[in-house]
C-alpha cells in the first residue's frame, strides 16, 4: 500500500524526523484557510503541494494547461489562486503515466530556505537479506539517473535489525554526505527516526527526496525531510490499524480495489492476454510462458490456494473489465483447489457476461476428469489444453487470429 506525502510526514513526526509544518486541504476555502493560519506565524512563503500517490510532481503538467503540481506562494491570495488550478485537475507526471492523476488533496506547507539538497532513502537489500539506508548529496534528482551515471554517488549503509541503525552508522554516513558539527547530531536523529520508522511501521519503502539542509531567518541550519514517500508491505498491515486508515482507495486502480475485496491478487499489466491461475509461481511462469511465445498478458492473478466458485466468477469477471483484453488462458493446478470448482466458477462467469473473446483452458490435478467433463459438457466454446506450453501456444494464437 502506498500513502500520501501528508500521510508520510505525519508519521515521520511520530519518529521524530523533523517536517516543515502543514496542513492537509481538501477544498479552496480549505487551503485558503490553512495559508491563512501559516502565514499567522510571520512566514515569507508557504508551499502548495499536490497529493497524488506518484513523484515527480514539481516538474508535473496539469492536462488543463498549468505547471507544475508544486508552487510556492507568497500571500493567501496566491494560495487560493493555485489551489483552484490544482483541484480536481490532472496532474501528469513522469511517473504518472500519460491518464494523470486527478489531484483531491493538497498539502500546504510553511516555505523553506533550501541551502542544500540531500537524498535519503531505506529498503531492503535482498542479496544482504537486511535493510540498507541509502544517502547521496545528489538530492532533488532522478535518483535512478543518479545510479546509472554516477553510482558512486549513492552511499550504502547495510543495518543489523537485531540492533536497529546504530549512532555510528549514522555519523558515518552524515560525515561522507559532508556534514559537519551539529549537522551531524542532526543528521544521526534524523536517519534513525527515518530507520524507526521503515522498521516499526512494516515499510517496504522510505524515500526522502530532498533531504534538505534549510536555513532559518536567524542564520541557523537545520535538516529536515522535504518530501516523503513511504510503501507498506501488505501482509503486515493488519498490525497497524492506524496506517490502514489512510488508505486512500481513489488512488489506487480500481480493478485491483475490486480484486482485494474478495482476497484476489490481481496485478493489471499492459498486455491482451488475461490469465487467471492459481498460486503466485504458476502466475509468474504462466507470464513468462506467454511471453515466450509472442504474447502479452495482460495482469498477473493469483486465485489463491482455496479459492471458492464465488472467488472464481468474480476473478473472471475482474480481468474481463479490462477493455485490452483479447483472450483469456486459464491455468489451474487443482490441489487444495479442485478443478470442478474451478470449472462452476469459470461458467457461471461465462453465462453472466456472454464471453465474446477465446478463451484457453488448461487444468490438472485434483478431479480434473469431472473438472474437463464439467466444461464439455456445457456446450461452451472453450479451448482444451494439454499442457503449459500447449495452452500458451493456443491463446496467442487465437489472440493474433483475432487481429
Ligand atoms: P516531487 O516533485 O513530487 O518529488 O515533490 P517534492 O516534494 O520533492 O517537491 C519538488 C521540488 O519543489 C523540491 O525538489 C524543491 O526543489 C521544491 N520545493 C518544495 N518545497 C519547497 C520549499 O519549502 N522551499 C523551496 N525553496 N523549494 C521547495
Ligand atoms: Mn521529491
Amino acid at each position: 500500500m502506498n500513502i500520501h506525502e501528508f500521510q508520510a510526514k505525519e508519521l515521520f513526526r511520530r519518529y521524530g524526523v523533523p517536517v516543515p509544518k502543514g496542513i492537509m486541504a481538501s477544498t479552496v476555502g480549505e487551503a485558503a484557510a490553512a495559508a491563512a493560519r501559516l502565514f499567522e506565524d510571520g512566514v515569507s512563503f508557504v508551499v502548495v503541494k499536490s497529493q497524488i500517490h506518484a513523484g515527480g510532481r514539481g516538474k508535473g503538467t496539469f492536462k488543463e494547461g498549468f505547471q507544475g503540481g508544486v508552487q510556492l506562494c507568497k500571500s493567501p491570495a496566491d494560495v487560493t489562486r493555485v489551489a483552484e488550478q490544482m483541484l480536481g485537475k490532472t496532474l501528469v507526471t513522469k511517473q504518472t503515466g500519460a491518464e494523470g492523476r486527478i489531484v483531491r488533496k493538497l498539502l500546504i506547507e510553511i516555505g523553506s530556505k533550501i541551502k542544500k539538497e540531500y537524498y535519503l532513502s531505506i529498503l531492503l537489500d535482498r542479496q544482504l537479506s537486511v535493510p540498507v539506508m541509502m544517502a547521496s548529496t545528489e538530492g532533488g534528482m532522478d535518483i535512478e539517473e543518479v545510479a546509472k551515471k554516477t553510482p558512486e554517488k549513492i552511499l550504502k549503509q547495510p543495518i543489523d535489525p537485531a540492533v536497529g541503525m546504530m549512532p555510528y552508522q549514522a555519523r558515518n554516513l552524515a560525515s561522507r554526505l559532508g556534514l559537519d558539527g551539529e549537522r551531524i547530531q542532526q543528521a544521526v536523529k534524523l536517519m534513525q527516526g527515518v530507520y524507526k520508522t521503515f522498521w516499526e511501521c512494516d515499510a517496504s519503502l522510505v524515500e526522502i527526496n530532498p533531504l534538505i539542509l534549510s536555513e532559518g531567518s536567524d542564520g541557523t541550519t537545520h535538516l529536515m525531510a522535504l518530501d516523503g514517500k513511504i510503501n507498506l508491505d501488505d501482509n503486515a498491515l493488519y498490525r497497524h490499524p492506524e496506517i490502514q486508515e489512510m488508505r486512500d482507495l481513489s488512488e489506487e486502480a480500481p480493478l485491483e480495489v475490486e480484486a482485494s475485496k474478495f482476497n484476489l491478487n490481481y496485478i493489471k499489466l499492459d498486455g491482451n492476454i488475461a490469465c487467471m491461475v492459481n498460486g503466485a509461481g504458476l502466475a509468474m511462469s504462466t507470464m513468462d510462458i506467454i511471453q515466450h511465445f509472442g504474447g502479452s498478458p495482460a495482469n498477473f492473478l493469483d486465485v489463491g490456494g482455496g479459492a471458492s466458485k464465488e472467488q472464481v466468477a468474480a476473478a473472471f469477471k475482474i480481468i474481463l473489465k479490462d477493455p485490452h483484453v483479447k483472450g483469456i488462458l486459464v491455468n489451474i493446478f487443482g490441489g487444495i483447489m479442485k478443478c470442478d470448482i474451478i470449472a462452476e466458477g469459470i461458467l457461471a462467469a461465462v453465462k453472466d457476461v456472454n464471453l465474446k473473446i477465446p478463451l484457453v483452458v488448461r487444468l490438472e490435478g485434483t478431479n480434473v476428469k469431472l473438472g474437463q467433463q464439467i466444461i464439455r459438457e456445457s456446450g461452451l466454446d472453450v479451448i482444451p489444453a494439454e499442457s503449459l506450453s500447449d495452452a500458451a501456444q493456443k491463446i496467442v494464437a487465437a489472440v493474433k487470429g483475432l487481429k
